[in-house]
């Protein structure tokens, strides 16, 4: 199933560097998708060849290839498959390689291309960052959100200029919005100061954007926050973010979630850790304590002999699985209180037991914990 690295590239065992790049670049521009669309066997070749050269250019896992073969490099990529899973992720290692042979760009078209006048744009990616407090995390809920957006100017539909009056070509740079100069062998590019590289130029601006063509405005919407989410949790909202250019599609909205820090409850997962503090003698005996969940108080039992830094646990008082919607448990660390001083009687009734026990303890002082 692995073919020899080597073979792939078409190049003997002892090629230098240069040799193998020169080969890849063949094979890649042989077997590149613009070229050979949709044609499956030609994406495999391509992708065939990226692995063996991200193998035999690196000097470190070429040799660890020449002494033990695909072993030697595949890790635990288990059964050796190449780690480019699709076309996208060649270029994102390699693309540089290709930049001196396509200019740039070789990703197919548009990618950098320069945004000219006539041209669409999408709307950019807004974030929102939401805050809600744990509580609100147990049920599905609703969120009202305001936000500013950027967006096409009402008033001039996007053009920049007053009603009947058009933007005109920059005469500066003649419609590419930039300026070339030449000095001595080289040739600079920069953006054309007139029109600050629009190409075009307003006359007449429009009063509402000032010639911008936009404007911005309040947006409000309505949120569906699952329950379950917690601090960092993306909530993606398609076609919500700012409104694209002279037709372009709008961006998304990203609504970021952010769970406030609870004074009583700390969560890891689905669990909510706190603590319980239990009188001594009710730690010993066992009994039952009313406790805060989120919500509501319940009860909670405390088996006989419980010792400090015990766990217990009220099950499915957490918080809701996001995917499962199954909830968590709340967790008690218990805390055991002893009485910082002792009634008359309850130290002698306590002495008595220590004797019943064999129990060697201090001669009768002033309080239950010595103390300077
Ligand atoms: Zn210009
Ligand atoms: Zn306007």
């Amino acid at each position: 199933m692995n073919r020899d690295y080597y073979e792939i590239l078409g190049v003997s065992r002892t090629s230098d560097a240069d040799g193998i790049k020169k080969a890849y670049r063949k094979l890649a521009l042989q077997y590149h998708p613009d070229r050979n669309p949709g044609n499956k066997e030609a994406e495999e070749k391509f992708k065939e060849a990226a692995r063996a050269y991200e193998v035999l250019s690196d000097r470190e896992k070429r040799s660890r290839y020449d002494q033990f073969g695909h072993a030697g490099v595949n890790g635990g990529m288990g059964g050796g498959g190449s780690p480019f899973g699709d076309v996208g992720d060649v270029f994102d290692a390699f693309g540089d390689i290709f930049g001196d042979i396509f200019g740039g760009g070789f990703r197919g078209a548009g990618q950098n291309s320069r945004r000219t006048k006539s041209q669409s744009s999408r709307g950019s990616d807004l974030r929102y960052i939401l805050e809600l407090d744990l509580e609100d995390v147990l049920i599905e809920s609703t969120k009202t959100i305001e936000f500013k957006i950027d967006g096409e100017c009402l008033a001039c539909q996007g053009r920049g200029t007053e009603e009947g009056y058009h933007p005109e070509t920059c005469g500066t740079c003649g419609g590419t919005g930039q300026i070339v100069r030449s000095q001595g062998f080289f040739s600079m590019a920069s953006t054309c100061g007139t029109c600050r590289g629009r190409g075009e130029v307003i006359r007449k601006p429009c009063k509402t954007c000032h010639g911008s063509g936009r404007t911005g405005k309040e947006r409000k919407i309505e949120v569906r926050v699952p329950a379950g989410v917690s601090s960092g949790t993306q909530l993606r909202l398609n076609g919500e973010g700012e409104e694209g250019s002279r037709g372009g599609r709008p961006g998304d909205l990203y609504v970021e979630i952010r769970v406030r820090e609870h004074r009583k409850f700390s969560r890891q997962e689905d669990h909510l850790i706190t603590t319980i503090k239990i009188n001594y003698l009710k730690a010993i005996l066992g009994g039952e304590s009313s406790v805060k969940t989120l919500t509501d108080e319940q009860i909670l039992t405390i088996p006989r002999g419980t010792k400090p830094g015990a766990i217990l646990k009220l099950n499915g008082q957490g918080i809701p699985n996001l995917r499962s919607g199954r909830r968590g448990d709340l967790v008690f660390q218990v805390e055991v209180e002893f009485p910082n001083k002792l009634k008359k009687e309850e130290e002698k009734l306590l002495r008595e037991i220590a004797q019943m026990n064999g129990e060697d303890v201090a001669p009768e002082a002033k309080g239950f914990f010595s103390r300077k």
